[in-house]
């Protein structure tokens, strides 16, 4: 058995006077995204995806909230944690899909530059690196504008 599959999934409060941080790009927005962190949700749901591929938990317990060491960390570097974490694990990363949902702002101009940081991040090429965007077609706390989500599986391979 040398490949794994891993799921992950999270949401952040949207509010104002807050930078929006998805797939580790700074996107120009009136409201972002509310966390310990820099409440990246697209990196966060990543994490989560390739911990669990490799069976180490949740980003939660690897970078607690209430530890003043991931105040306002940068999620990119969470990342990079979490790849390491697993190449000491012995597993590299095959390929990853996620999947943004938000109503605002259009995330497609975003797109190109989102899966350059996270491909140098996880080792991989871009074409490794799924990002899709949908709104929640106005319904629930999406749809209102007060949050956002993300969905990411991810693929493992032994090494
Ligand atoms: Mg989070």
């Amino acid at each position: 058995m040398n490949l794994r599959i891993g799921h992950g999934y999270d949401v952040h409060r949207l509010v104002e006077g807050r930078d929006l941080w998805l797939g580790g790009v700074r996107i120009p927005h009136t409201h972002g995204a509310l966390g310990h962190s820099d409440a990246d949700v697209l990196l966060h749901a990543l994490c989560d995806a390739l911990l669990g591929a490799a069976a180490r938990g949740d980003i939660g317990q690897h970078f607690p909230d209430t530890d003043a060491r991931w105040k306002n960390a940068d999620s990119k570097d969470l990342l990079e944690r979490v790849v390491e974490l697993l190449r000491i694990a012995g597993w590299s990363v095959v390929n990853v899909d996620t999947t943004l949902v938000l109503e605002r702002p259009k995330i497609k101009p975003h797109i190109p530059a989102m899966r350059a940081v996270i491909a140098r991040i996880l080792h991989v090429q871009e074409d490794a690196v799924g990002i899709k965007a949908t709104t929640n077609e106005g319904m629930g706390f999406v749809g209102r504008g007060e949050g956002v989500c993300a969905h990411a599986v991810a693929l493992v391979q032994r090494v």
